[in-house]
Protein backbone atom coordinates (compact mmCIF):
# COMPACT_ATOMS: atom_id res chain seq x y z
CA UNK A 1 0.00 0.00 0.00
CA UNK A 2 1.15 3.51 -0.64
CA UNK A 3 0.26 6.94 0.51
CA UNK A 4 -1.41 7.23 -3.04
CA UNK A 5 -3.73 4.26 -2.64
CA UNK A 6 -4.75 6.26 0.23
CA UNK A 7 -6.15 8.93 -1.58
CA UNK A 8 -3.55 11.47 -0.49
CA UNK A 9 -3.05 13.90 -3.49
CA UNK A 10 0.85 15.70 -4.90
CA UNK A 11 0.92 18.28 -3.03
CA UNK A 12 1.03 15.84 0.11
CA UNK A 13 3.09 13.21 -1.39
CA UNK A 14 5.35 15.27 -2.82
CA UNK A 15 6.35 16.77 0.83
CA UNK A 16 5.87 13.02 2.40
CA UNK A 17 8.53 11.91 -0.51
CA UNK A 18 10.65 14.64 1.10
CA UNK A 19 10.74 13.99 4.42
CA UNK A 20 11.80 10.08 3.69
CA UNK A 21 8.65 8.19 3.95
CA UNK A 22 8.42 5.62 1.55
CA UNK A 23 5.12 3.58 2.37
CA UNK A 24 2.40 4.17 5.43
CA UNK A 25 2.73 2.80 8.43
CA UNK A 26 -0.05 0.35 9.58
CA UNK A 27 -1.55 3.16 11.75
CA UNK A 28 -1.80 5.49 8.85
CA UNK A 29 -3.50 2.74 6.58
CA UNK A 30 -6.12 1.75 9.16
CA UNK A 31 -6.61 5.35 10.16
CA UNK A 32 -6.63 7.40 6.82
CA UNK A 33 -9.16 5.78 4.91
CA UNK A 34 -11.77 6.72 8.34
CA UNK A 35 -10.50 10.18 8.71
CA UNK A 36 -11.32 10.45 4.74
CA UNK A 37 -14.88 9.15 5.24
CA UNK A 38 -15.17 11.88 7.96
CA UNK A 39 -15.75 8.91 10.93
CA UNK A 40 -15.28 9.69 13.99
CA UNK A 41 -11.93 7.39 14.96
CA UNK A 42 -10.59 6.29 18.90
CA UNK A 43 -7.27 4.78 17.77
CA UNK A 44 -4.96 3.19 20.60
CA UNK A 45 -1.38 3.73 19.28
CA UNK A 46 1.96 4.35 21.19
CA UNK A 47 4.21 7.18 20.09
CA UNK A 48 6.49 6.36 17.77
CA UNK A 49 3.98 4.54 15.28
CA UNK A 50 3.42 7.24 12.92
CA UNK A 51 0.26 8.48 14.40
CA UNK A 52 0.79 12.14 14.25
CA UNK A 53 0.61 11.67 10.59
CA UNK A 54 -2.50 9.20 10.44
CA UNK A 55 -4.29 12.28 11.56
CA UNK A 56 -2.31 15.49 9.79
CA UNK A 57 -1.83 14.15 6.29
CA UNK A 58 -6.31 13.19 5.83
CA UNK A 59 -7.07 16.26 7.71
CA UNK A 60 -4.57 18.10 5.27
CA UNK A 61 -5.86 16.44 2.30
CA UNK A 62 -9.66 17.21 3.29
CA UNK A 63 -8.86 20.67 3.33
CA UNK A 64 -7.24 20.80 -0.08
CA UNK A 65 -10.03 18.62 -1.26
CA UNK A 66 -12.50 21.84 -0.11
CA UNK A 67 -10.19 24.15 -1.66
CA UNK A 68 -12.87 24.56 -4.59
CA UNK A 69 -16.21 24.93 -2.89
CA UNK A 70 -16.74 28.79 -1.78
CA UNK A 71 -14.18 30.45 0.60
CA UNK A 72 -15.53 30.33 4.56
CA UNK A 73 -12.89 33.18 5.33
CA UNK A 74 -10.19 33.10 7.98
CA UNK A 75 -12.09 30.20 10.13
CA UNK A 76 -9.96 27.28 12.04
CA UNK A 77 -11.48 23.84 10.27
CA UNK A 78 -9.27 21.69 11.97
CA UNK A 79 -8.47 21.77 15.81
CA UNK A 80 -5.60 19.39 17.65
CA UNK A 81 -5.69 19.54 21.47
CA UNK A 82 -2.39 18.22 22.87
CA UNK A 83 -1.61 17.75 26.28
CA UNK A 84 2.11 19.71 26.47
CA UNK A 85 3.55 22.61 24.85
CA UNK A 86 6.51 19.74 23.50
CA UNK A 87 3.57 17.66 21.71
CA UNK A 88 2.05 20.98 20.43
CA UNK A 89 4.86 22.05 19.16
CA UNK A 90 5.79 18.53 17.24
CA UNK A 91 3.10 18.58 15.73
CA UNK A 92 2.64 22.03 14.07
CA UNK A 93 6.15 20.80 13.17
CA UNK A 94 4.45 17.71 10.92
CA UNK A 95 1.67 19.61 9.77
CA UNK A 96 4.17 22.39 8.76
CA UNK A 97 6.28 19.75 6.59
CA UNK A 98 3.14 17.88 4.91
CA UNK A 99 1.50 21.10 3.78
CA UNK A 100 4.38 22.74 2.55
CA UNK A 101 3.81 23.05 -0.66
CA UNK A 102 -0.07 23.75 -0.11
CA UNK A 103 -1.66 27.06 1.02
CA UNK A 104 -2.91 26.01 4.31
CA UNK A 105 -2.12 27.72 7.84
CA UNK A 106 -1.09 26.04 10.13
CA UNK A 107 -0.32 27.37 14.09
CA UNK A 108 0.28 26.47 17.52
CA UNK A 109 -0.44 28.21 20.88
CA UNK A 110 0.52 27.00 24.36
CA UNK A 111 0.82 28.38 28.01
CA UNK A 112 3.98 29.63 29.45
CA UNK A 113 4.89 32.39 26.13
CA UNK A 114 3.32 35.71 25.57
CA UNK A 115 -0.34 35.49 24.49
CA UNK A 116 -0.14 39.00 22.57
CA UNK A 117 1.85 37.34 19.57
CA UNK A 118 -0.10 34.17 19.49
CA UNK A 119 -3.50 37.11 19.22
CA UNK A 120 -1.31 38.61 15.86
CA UNK A 121 -1.07 35.53 13.96
CA UNK A 122 -4.76 33.79 14.87
CA UNK A 123 -6.18 37.56 13.78
CA UNK A 124 -4.47 36.80 10.30
CA UNK A 125 -6.18 33.23 9.98
CA UNK A 126 -5.66 30.11 10.22
CA UNK A 127 -6.82 27.19 9.10
CA UNK A 128 -5.07 24.21 11.92
CA UNK A 129 -4.59 25.03 14.97
CA UNK A 130 -2.84 23.54 17.41
CA UNK A 131 -3.13 23.83 21.15
CA UNK A 132 -3.01 22.94 24.60
CA UNK A 133 -6.12 23.09 26.22
CA UNK A 134 -5.45 26.22 29.08
CA UNK A 135 -4.16 28.44 26.70
CA UNK A 136 -6.79 27.50 24.25
CA UNK A 137 -9.33 28.22 26.67
CA UNK A 138 -7.72 31.63 27.38
CA UNK A 139 -7.78 32.79 23.81
CA UNK A 140 -11.12 31.73 23.75
CA UNK A 141 -12.22 33.98 26.94
CA UNK A 142 -10.71 36.97 25.30
CA UNK A 143 -12.91 36.58 21.91
CA UNK A 144 -9.29 35.82 19.77
CA UNK A 145 -10.60 32.30 18.63
CA UNK A 146 -13.79 31.59 16.77
CA UNK A 147 -14.81 27.46 16.75
CA UNK A 148 -17.48 27.34 15.22
CA UNK A 149 -16.28 26.35 12.11
CA UNK A 150 -14.40 23.63 13.54
CA UNK A 151 -15.28 20.53 11.02
CA UNK A 152 -12.41 18.02 12.80
CA UNK A 153 -11.11 18.01 16.36
CA UNK A 154 -8.13 15.52 17.47
CA UNK A 155 -8.02 14.66 20.78
CA UNK A 156 -4.15 13.92 20.82
CA UNK A 157 -2.71 11.75 24.17
CA UNK A 158 -6.31 11.56 25.60
CA UNK A 159 -5.02 9.66 28.27
CA UNK A 160 -1.90 11.57 29.04
CA UNK A 161 -4.29 14.96 28.76
CA UNK A 162 -6.73 13.36 31.36
CA UNK A 163 -3.81 12.49 33.76
CA UNK A 164 -2.95 15.81 33.90
CA UNK A 165 -6.66 17.22 35.19
CA UNK A 166 -7.93 18.13 31.19
CA UNK A 167 -11.19 16.61 31.59
CA UNK A 168 -13.18 19.57 32.21
CA UNK A 169 -11.52 21.40 29.86
CA UNK A 170 -11.63 19.11 26.96
CA UNK A 171 -15.21 19.50 27.81
CA UNK A 172 -15.36 22.60 26.90
CA UNK A 173 -13.67 22.64 24.28
CA UNK A 174 -15.33 19.68 22.65
CA UNK A 175 -18.77 22.59 23.31
CA UNK A 176 -17.17 25.18 22.05
CA UNK A 177 -16.63 24.03 18.54
CA UNK A 178 -20.10 24.12 18.06
CA UNK A 179 -20.92 22.70 14.54
CA UNK A 180 -20.96 19.09 13.39
CA UNK A 181 -17.78 18.26 13.67
CA UNK A 182 -15.71 14.69 13.03
CA UNK A 183 -13.64 13.52 16.44
CA UNK A 184 -11.11 11.24 16.23
CA UNK A 185 -9.33 10.57 19.58
CA UNK A 186 -5.87 9.44 20.01
CA UNK A 187 -4.55 7.32 23.39
CA UNK A 188 -1.87 5.42 24.24
CA UNK A 189 -3.73 3.13 26.23
CA UNK A 190 -7.60 3.64 26.61
CA UNK A 191 -8.38 3.15 30.44
CA UNK A 192 -11.78 3.48 31.86
CA UNK A 193 -12.36 7.14 31.85
CA UNK A 194 -10.69 7.64 28.52
CA UNK A 195 -13.26 5.20 26.98
CA UNK A 196 -16.33 7.73 29.22
CA UNK A 197 -15.11 10.63 27.68
CA UNK A 198 -15.04 8.95 24.24
CA UNK A 199 -18.88 7.53 24.50
CA UNK A 200 -20.13 10.81 25.68
CA UNK A 201 -18.35 13.04 22.35
CA UNK A 202 -18.03 10.97 19.97
CA UNK A 203 -20.38 9.57 17.56
CA UNK A 204 -20.42 6.01 16.64
CA UNK A 205 -17.05 5.67 16.47
CA UNK A 206 -14.63 3.26 14.52
CA UNK A 207 -11.65 1.58 16.21
CA UNK A 208 -8.27 1.32 15.40
CA UNK A 209 -5.66 -0.86 17.32
CA UNK A 210 -2.22 -1.17 16.54
P1 LIG B 1 4.75 9.69 15.73
O1 LIG B 1 4.26 8.32 16.12
O2 LIG B 1 3.70 10.50 15.06
O3 LIG B 1 5.40 10.40 16.86
O4 LIG B 1 5.88 9.50 14.57
C1 LIG B 1 7.12 8.88 14.85
C2 LIG B 1 8.16 9.19 13.78
O5 LIG B 1 7.89 8.46 12.59
C3 LIG B 1 8.23 10.63 13.38
O6 LIG B 1 9.59 11.02 13.40
C4 LIG B 1 7.68 10.67 11.97
O7 LIG B 1 8.32 11.66 11.20
C5 LIG B 1 8.02 9.29 11.44
N1 LIG B 1 7.06 8.77 10.43
C6 LIG B 1 5.73 8.95 10.41
N2 LIG B 1 5.18 8.30 9.36
C7 LIG B 1 6.17 7.68 8.71
C8 LIG B 1 6.24 6.85 7.53
N3 LIG B 1 5.15 6.52 6.87
N4 LIG B 1 7.45 6.39 7.16
C9 LIG B 1 8.57 6.75 7.84
N5 LIG B 1 8.59 7.51 8.96
C10 LIG B 1 7.40 7.99 9.39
Amino acid sequence: MSFKDLKISKPILRAVAEAGYDNPTLVQEKTIPLVLEHKDVIVSAQTGTGKTAAFALPILQSLLDQQDAPKKGKTIKALIVSPTRELAIQIEDNFKTYSAYTNLRTTVIFGGASIEPQKEVLKKGVDILIATPGRLLDLHKQDSINLDYVETLVLDEADLMLDMGFIDDVRKIERLCTREKQILLFSATIPHKVEQLANSILNNPERVEV
